[in-house]
C-alpha cells in the first residue's frame, strides 16, 4: 500500500533551505520523489507508505526551517508512479510569478563561528553566508531564486564551494549566494578617484585606521553605501554633519555588541530583541550618559542603535571595538548610493576613503526603523528585513499598483489574499528620488510578471506620484491621504469595519481642496465621511511653514484673536520676528494671500512647540514636534480641546484647540516650563480622541498618520481610549507615517475596484 501526492507550498520558502530540509526529512522518512523551487513557491512529489507521507506533512507544516513564512500548503493525491530515491530538481522559472522573496538576512550564529575560526577556510572573510542567513532581496534579478538570476552569477563557485552547493545534508546545499575567498566577491579600499589603496583583509584594517583617526569612510554594504565615522569623536561628527548638508536629524550608530548597546542606552528586553533579530533593524533606544558625542543626536533623548549584521560589519566592528556612525551613503533628501563608481561621484567631498566590493547591488536598500510603543514594535521606515515581505489581507485580488504619497515613499502591488509592500524609497524632492521610485514600480511589476489592471494616486494634484500615474496607461483611482492612513492600519490588522479613524500628520491633500491633517474619518462598508476635524488656521508662507514653526504660532495666534495678536508682545516669538516681517505676515493672513487654510495636526504641534520658544526653524521635518515631545513631563492637568458642532447641519464636529492655546499663553506669561505645557498638551489630546469616539458611538479607534510615530501621544492616547472602554488600534509592522500610504491606497482602491467611493 503506496501513497503519492503532489504538495505546493506558497509563501516565502525560497533561499531558506527548505527543498534540503524536505530532503533530508524524505531520506530519514524513506519516501521518494522530487522537489523544485517553482515561480510561486515549493512544489514536492512524495510517495512511500501512507504514515510515512503524513509525517512529512506534518514536519512541513509544525517545522519549517527558521526564516520561512508559509502562506499556505494544498495536498493533491495522485496514482503511484514508483521513483526511485528523492531528488532535489533544477527550478522551473516559467508561469505566473507568486514566490515570495525574501528580505536580506543577517549573518547566523553558525556562521559567525566560522567567520572567527583561524582554522576555517571563511576565517575573516566578509561575504561568508549559508542557506538561513546572507542577502536575499538586494541581489535577486528575477524569479525563482537561483544562482543564476542574483548579482552572485558573476562569481563560478570553486570545487569546494560547488561540493557544498550540491550536497543535500550541507548547511549550504542551494545557499545561492554561497563563496568563499577562492572565488567569491572581495574588498578593496579606494581612495577618492577610484585608486585601489589596499585589498582584502588590509583594505578593512586600512579602514579601521582611518576610523581611529576621524575620517569618514564610505562602506559598501548590503543594500548601499554607509557612511562611517567614530561616534565617540565630536569633532569627526560635526565634519560628517557639515559635509552631508544634514544639521540636526539624527545619526544612527553601529555597536559592536548588544552590551555595548546597554552600557550607552536603557534597553528593554523587546528592543533587546529586535536589535538582535534577523532583520537587525535600527531601534530607537533611550540613552544614558555615555561615550557617544552630543553631535550624533543634538538634544535627543533617544538613539537609533544597531548591531552588525552583514560579515563585513561584524569584522570591521570586531576589529574597532567601538561604537561608529552609520549613516546612509547620500547627500541630505537623495536615495542611498549602491554602486562604486556612482558612490565616488555622489560622495565626492563627503568620505575621505571607499572601502567597496564586487558584488553589484541589484536595489537600494535602506536600514530599516523601529521603536517601541506599548510594549511592541513600531517600524517607521520599512526596508531592510522587512520588505519585501507581503502583509496578509484577507479578500485582496490581484492587479492593483499604488503609487504611495509624496514623502517616505513606498509603492505597493495587491496579490490573491495579500499586498506587497516596497522598500522606502524616500522623500520624492529629487530627480534622483523620483527616477529610483520608477524603477521600483518597473522592479516590482517585472517580477511579479503580471500586468496591473488598476493605477492609484494620491489626491494631490501637484505630487510626483500623481503625475507618473497620469503615464502609465493605466485606469486610475484616487484615494484621499488619511484616508488611505487610516486603511492602511486597519489592513495591516485585519480590522472589520466599522472604525472611527483618527488621522494626525503634517499635511495631505482634502477633499475640499484645503491642507488637512487633523482628521478623525469614520469607516463603514457604505464608504467614509469625516467627521471630525481640528480647527483650522492660516498658514502664512504655506510651505515655509514646515521650515519655521513660529509661522504656525502665528496662523494659531491670528485665528485666536485677529490683528490684536500682532499686539501681543509678550509672547516672545513675535519678537523674533522684525517689523516688516511682522507687516508681511499680517497682510498674508487678512487677505489670505499666500495663507493656506489647514486643519493641520503636525503644525499645531510645530505652534506649540514655537510658542515655547523651544525651536523656531527647523531644519528637518517634524523636528519642533519632536522636541516638544521629548520635552514632556510627567502627567499634568491635560489642556482642554473643545468639541464643537460644524457650521452647518450635517458638517463635521470641529475640535477647537482654542481653550489649550489660552491656557498655554497663561502658563507661559506664569512661567510654567516647556515640558510641563507639552505634557498638558500631549494629554489634552489623548482626552480628545476619546470625547470624538464617544461623540460618533464607535468602539474601535484606529490611530494612524505621522503624528502617531510620537510614543508619548500613541500610549497616552492608547491608555485613555482603553480605559473609556474603546478598542485603540495602532500601526507596528505598517509605518504611521506617509510610508504606509500605498498600502492603505492599493487596499482601498482594490476593495472599491477604482469605483470612487462615496465621499462627503
Ligand atoms: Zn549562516
Ligand atoms: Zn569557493
Ligand atoms: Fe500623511
Amino acid at each position: 500500500m503506496s501513497r503519492r501526492v503532489r504538495v505546493d507550498v506558497r509563501g516565502a520558502v525560497q533561499g531558506v533551505g527548505f527543498r534540503p530540509f524536505v530532503y533530508r526529512q524524505a531520506q530519514k522518512l524513506g519516501v521518494s520523489g522530487w522537489v523544485e523551487n517553482t515561480a510561486f513557491g515549493v512544489r514536492l512529489e512524495a510517495e512511500g507508505i501512507p504514515d510515512a507521507i503524513a509525517t512529512l506533512l506534518r514536519m512541513i507544516r509544525e517545522i519549517p526551517p527558521p526564516n520561512a513564512s508559509i502562506v499556505s500548503i494544498d495536498v493533491e493525491e495522485l496514482n503511484w508512479r514508483g521513483d526511485d530515491g528523492f531528488v532535489i530538481r533544477p527550478s522551473a522559472a516559467d508561469g505566473a510569478r507568486s514566490a515570495q522573496i525574501l528580505p536580506d538576512l543577517a549573518t547566523c550564529e553558525d556562521c559567525l563561528r566560522e567567520l572567527f575560526d583561524p582554522n576555517d577556510r571563511r576565517y575573516l572573510y566578509p561575504f561568508i553566508n549559508c542557506t538561513h542567513c546572507g542577502p536575499r532581496y538586494s541581489i535577486v534579478e528575477d524569479v525563482p531564486y537561483d544562482r543564476a538570476r542574483t548579482s552572485m552569477r558573476h562569481f563560478p563557485m570553486c570545487p569546494a564551494c560547488r561540493a557544498e552547493y550540491e550536497d543535500p545534508l550541507n548547511r549550504r546545499f542551494h545557499a545561492e549566494p554561497n563563496a568563499c575567498p577562492g572565488c567569491g566577491p572581495r574588498i578593496a579600499l579606494w581612495n577618492g578617484k577610484g585608486a585601489t589603496l589596499a585589498q582584502d583583509h588590509d583594505a578593512l584594517l586600512a579602514v579601521a585606521d582611518a576610523i581611529r583617526v576621524g575620517q569618514i569612510v564610505a562602506v559598501k554594504g548590503v543594500g548601499g553605501f554607509h557612511l562611517l565615522v567614530d561616534a565617540r569623536d565630536e569633532a569627526a561628527v560635526i565634519r560628517l554633519r557639515a559635509r552631508k548638508q544634514r544639521p540636526d536629524k539624527p545619526l544612527a550608530v553601529m555597536f559592536p555588541t548588544l552590551k555595548d548597546i546597554a552600557r550607552e542606552c536603557d534597553v528593554w528586553p523587546v528592543e533587546g530583541s529586535l536589535l538582535s533579530s534577523t532583520a537587525r533593524p535600527i531601534v530607537l533606544v533611550r540613552r544614558k550618559e555615555g561615550s557617544i558625542a552630543p553631535a550624533v543626536a543634538p538634544g535627543n533623548p533617544w538613539l537609533g542603535a544597531f548591531l552588525p549584521y552583514a560579515p563585513l560589519h561584524h569584522i570591521l566592528m570586531h576589529e574597532l571595538g567601538f561604537p561608529v556612525i552609520a549613516t546612509s551613503g547620500n547627500l541630505s533628501d537623495e536615495p542611498i548610493a549602491t554602486d562604486e563608481t556612482e558612490a565616488l561621484v555622489r560622495l565626492a567631498g563627503i568620505a575621505d576613503r571607499f572601502l567597496v566590493h564586487n558584488r553589484p547591488i541589484i536595489r537600494a536598500i535602506d536600514d530599516s526603523v523601529v521603536r517601541v510603543v506599548c510594549g511592541r514594535e513600531l517600524v517607521l521606515r520599512r526596508a531592510r528585513g522587512f520588505a519585501p515581505a507581503p502583509i496578509a489581507v484577507d479578500g485582496m485580488r490581484s492587479g492593483t499598483l499604488a503609487l504611495g504619497g509624496h514623502m517616505k515613499a513606498t509603492i505597493a502591488l495587491t496579490l490573491e489574499n495579500a499586498v506587497l509592500m516596497s522598500q522606502h524609497i524616500g522623500d520624492l524632492e529629487t530627480v534622483a528620488a523620483r527616477a529610483t521610485h520608477g524603477r521600483t514600480v518597473a522592479d516590482m511589476v517585472r517580477m511579479r510578471g503580471q500586468a496591473p489592471r488598476l493605477g492609484v494616486r494620491d489626491l494631490h494634484p501637484d505630487y510626483a506620484t500623481s503625475v507618473m500615474a497620469a503615464g502609465m496607461g493605466l485606469p486610475l483611482a484616487g484615494v484621499q491621504h488619511h484616508l488611505a492612513h487610516v486603511v492602511a492600519c486597519m489592513a495591516e490588522h485585519g480590522i472589520a469595519l466599522p472604525a472611527l479613524g483618527v488621522a494626525w500628520d503634517g499635511t495631505g491633500y482634502g477633499i475640499d481642496g484645503t491642507i488637512w491633517g487633523g482628521e478623525f474619518l469614520l469607516i463603514t462598508d457604505g464608504g467614509w465621511r469625516r467627521v471630525a476635524h481640528l480647527r483650522t488656521f492660516r498658514l502664512p508662507g504655506g510651505e515655509q511653514a514646515v521650515r519655521e514653526p513660529r509661522r504656525s504660532a502665528v496662523g494659531l495666534l491670528y485665528e485666536a484673536f485677529g490683528d490684536d495678536a500682532f499686539a501681543m508682545d509678550e509672547v516672545p516669538l513675535l519678537a523674533a520676528f522684525s517689523h516688516a516681517e511682522r507687516a508681511v505676515l499680517q497682510t498674508m493672513l487678512a487677505q489670505g494671500v499666500n495663507a493656506p487654510v489647514t486643519s493641520s495636526m503636525g503644525r499645531l504641534f510645530d505652534g506649540f512647540a514655537a510658542l515655547c520658544d523651544l525651536r523656531q526653524h527647523a531644519s528637518y521635518e517634524g523636528q519642533a514636534a519632536a522636541e516638544f515631545e521629548w520635552a514632556a513631563t510627567e502627567a499634568q492637568t491635560p489642556y482642554e480641546f473643545a468639541l464643537c458642532p460644524g457650521a452647518r447641519k450635517d458638517a463635521p464636529f470641529v475640535l477647537d484647540w482654542k481653550p489649550a492655546l489660552d491656557t498655554l499663553l497663561g502658563d507661559r506669561r506664569c512661567g510654567v516650563a516647556a515640558g510641563a505645557v507639552s505634557a498638558a498638551f500631549h494629554d489634552g489630546l489623548a482626552a480628545a480622541i476619546v470625547s470624538v469616539a464617544r461623540r460618533i458611538g464607535e468602539r474601535r479607534v484606529v490611530l494612524t498618520g505621522g503624528c502617531f510615530q510620537n510614543v508619548r501621544l500613541t500610549e497616552a492616547a492608547v491608555a485613555a481610549l482603553r480605559a473609556a472602554g474603546h478598542e485603540p488600534i495602532w500601526h507596528r509592522r505598517v509605518p504611521p507615517n506617509d510610508g504606509g500610504i500605498a498600502l492603505g491606497q492599493a487596499v482601498w482602491a482594490a476593495c472599491t475596484e477604482g469605483q470612487l467611493p462615496r465621499m462627503s
